[in-house]
Parts: structure tokens; C-alpha cells; sequence
């Protein structure tokens, strides 16, 4: 805590955080903590000399003592479906892309979590792009709240899908969850945030005892430990067996259902008969399946390309999960024109 107060780092205070650092450091009433979480959270004014309802002297030391550093922005580009996509300068001069979904109805933010990710599925290119850091909770919250700043109006859903593992980073990852999620801070609530792993076993417990208010997907993407092993580095680290007890520990203790993340590559996981293994594998944990038909992503390797399954192959594997019964939709492509979709990111300049 002494540590923290020495040195806080405005974005990546809790609450309860910026009430005792607001009486223990600046000597003000408890209340100038909702006062300047109400100017980040909701107004997004980050300038502390804007913030009018504290003293000139307040603002000064406020300034001084813990500034708000939001992640500069170096690039913005903007696909022929409206996709949005953001790459963001942290204060060391790391790089990561944050992506906004802008449907009719709602607004989704898509942010990372890490600089690059450490785990190189094989069919993602930020995996290929090698790890250079986690990013703290402050780092994973400015995504978030620049982007609202730019849209000038609040972001409905967000969801941990951009670069990195967030269950890699868990402690920055649930700090900022709750951040947007608190009341007095963001207010989001946590049926609209969404945290996606490629299977970290410890990382999902956590997520039900700690009651970490988000929902939880997981990639899939292979229902037996050779296929999978192929596509998904990790799961040599936590094969299926482990990950599937801790969907069921979550399950049981949360009470939420998990949804699952399958990312269809044509003749490498496509075929019909993998959704009945599936079925067997996930058996009465009732989840729902999100189909991503696999994105391009540049920089091939030399190895065999993967490609997009035709529409008719994304038909027949989900016309077996239908007859399993299990609940899945397609999840169409945004933004592939500006390498924005699922997979995609890499933060190139
Ligand atoms: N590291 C986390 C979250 C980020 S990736 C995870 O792996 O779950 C978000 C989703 O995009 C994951 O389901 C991931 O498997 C998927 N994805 C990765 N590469 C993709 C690609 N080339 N095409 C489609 N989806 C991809
Ligand atoms: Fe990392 Fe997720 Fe990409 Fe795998 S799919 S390399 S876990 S970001």
C-alpha cells in the first residue's frame, strides 16, 4: 500500500484505493474520490486542471502526485464496416491495437491485455508476433476509456479479445474488470464483460472464487489433446483434461454458463465428426458455441496456409452441433480489411 501511495498510478486505482489515497495522501474527505472518478469514469476528462469542482490547489497536487496517463494514440484505422481500430503508445513505448465494434444496437470494445501474447497459437498473428510485456490495469482501462472519449458516447460491451492472455495477467486483468465494473467508477455491468483464454486452468478457478463479475469464454478451437496440441502451444502446459475440470469447477460455483470459441480452419478442424467429439468432451456443462470461421492473417511462415472453410463446410459442422443440440452461433468477420478481426491483431505500425 505504502508502495502504492508513493507511487500511484491514477488508472490503476481501485476504489478503495483512491479513497485512502484521497485522505491519507491529499488530506481531503472521502468524497473527492467519487468526485474525480466521476470526471475520469463517466465525463473522461483526464487533464487534472480541467477537473473545475476541486481547488486550483487540490488540481496542482492531484497533478503532481498521481497524473492520469492514458495510452497515446498513433494510428487509427477505419474499415468499410465501420470497425474501428486503435494502436496505442504505452509510456515506455510499447505498442498495442484495441478494436470498437460498432453495431446498430451497441458498441463493443475489444482490448488487450498484453503486449504481444507469450502462448504463439499457430493460427494467430499476435501470437507470432513474439510478448514483450503485461500491461497494468491503468494500460487495459485507457483502451477502454479513450475510445469512449472518441466516440463521444459510452461503449456497451467489452470483451478481453485483443492482444494477449488475459488469465497470463490476471491481477492487472481482474483489477480492471472491477475498476469497470464498480459502481462508482465505470459501472459497467459484468454481463457485458467478457474475458476469453486459450485455457489457463488456475486463471478460470480464480475467476468463480474470486467472483470476478465478467463471463468467460474459451478457446477451444480442438476437442482431443493431439489436435489440439498442434494449434494451441498451451495445451501441452494444461491439457484438456485439466481445462475441462476447471470449466466444470466454474460452472458449479459460479452458477454461469461458459461459452466456447472455436476458430474453424478448412481441413484442419472442420470436420463434422470433431463436433461430436466435442459434444462428448463438454458433456452437461450446456455451454454455447461461438463459430469464427479462421481470418487470414499476413506473414505466412512457409508452413502449410490455412484457409477459411467454405460456406458449405461452416454449414455442415453446424449442422452437427445442431443435432447435438448445443447452442452456437457464427460470428462473422469485422473488419478484415484493416486486420482488425479476431486473430488479426499485431500492432504493426
Ligand atoms: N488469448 C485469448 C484472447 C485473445 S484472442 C484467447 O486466445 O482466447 C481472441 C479470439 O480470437 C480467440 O478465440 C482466438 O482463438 C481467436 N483467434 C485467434 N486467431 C484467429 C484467427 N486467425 N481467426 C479467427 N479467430 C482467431
Ligand atoms: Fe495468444 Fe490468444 Fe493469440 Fe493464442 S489466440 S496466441 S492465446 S492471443
Amino acid at each position: 500500500m505504502n508502495e502504492l501511495l508513493d507511487n500511484p498510478d491514477a488508472l490503476s486505482m481501485s476504489y478503495e484505493e483512491w479513497r485512502s489515497w484521497v485522505t491519507d495522501v491529499l488530506k481531503e474527505p472521502r468524497f473527492r474520490a467519487d468526485q474525480i472518478c466521476r470526471w475520469i469514469y463517466d465525463k473522461k476528462v483526464f487533464d487534472c486542471h480541467s477537473m473545475t469542482n476541486l481547488s486550483k490547489e487540490l488540481r496542482d497536487r492531484f497533478a503532481y502526485e498521481s497524473p492520469v496517463r492514458v495510452p497515446i494514440q498513433i494510428k487509427e484505422s477505419k474499415s468499410k464496416d465501420g470497425t474501428r481500430k486503435f494502436l496505442w503508445q504505452m509510456e515506455d513505448g510499447c505498442r498495442v491495437e484495441s478494436v470498437l465494434l460498432d453495431h446498430a444496437a451497441h458498441t463493443t470494445a475489444c482490448v488487450s491485455s498484453q503486449a504481444g501474447c507469450p502462448l504463439g497459437c499457430v493460427f494467430c498473428a499476435t501470437g507470432r508476433a513474439g510478448y514483450s510485456r503485461d500491461l497494468t490495469a491503468g494500460e487495459i482501462i485507457g483502451q477502454f476509456l479513450v475510445m469512449e472519449q472518441r466516440l463521444g458516447r459510452n461503449i456497451n460491451n467489452v470483451v478481453f479479445m485483443g492482444m494477449g492472455e488475459p488469465l497470463l495477467n490476471a491481477v492487472s486483468v481482474f483489477k480492471s474488470v472491477r475498476a469497470l465494473n464498480h459502481p462508482k467508477m465505470r459501472g459497467l455491468g459484468g454481463r457485458h464483460i467478457t474475458l476469453s483464454t486459450s485455457g489457463v486452468p488456475q486463471g478460470i478457478r480464480d475467476l468463480a472464487d474470486f467472483e470476478v463479475p465478467a463471463r468467460l469464454s474459451v478457446s477451444l478451437h480442438a476437442p482431443n489433446d493431439a489436435l489440439r496440441g498442434k494449434l494451441m502451444p498451451i495445451n501441452k502446459r494444461y491439457p484438456l483434461s485439466a481445462l475441462v475440470e476447471a470449466m466444470r469447477y466454474y460452472k458449479k460455483r459460479s452458477g454461469e454458463r461458459v461459452t466456447i470459441e472455436y476458430v474453424l480452419i478448412e481441413g484442419v478442424n472442420d470436420d463434422p465428426s470433431l463436433a461430436f467429439e466435442m459434444a462428448a468432451l463438454l458433456d452437461g456443462l450446456g455451454v454455447y458455441v461461438n463459430v469464427i470461421p479462421y481470418n487470414p492473417i499476413a506473414d505466412g511462415d512457409g508452413a502449410k496456409p490455412m484457409r477459411r472453410p467454405s460456406e458449405s463446410r461452416i454449414k455442415a459442422f453446424c449442422a452437427a452441433l445442431t443435432e447435438l443440440s448445443i447452442e452456437h452461433e457464427v460470428r462473422r468477420e469485422k473488419g478484415t480489411d484493416i486486420m482488425a478481426a479476431c486473430g488479426q491483431l499485431a500492432a504493426r505500425a
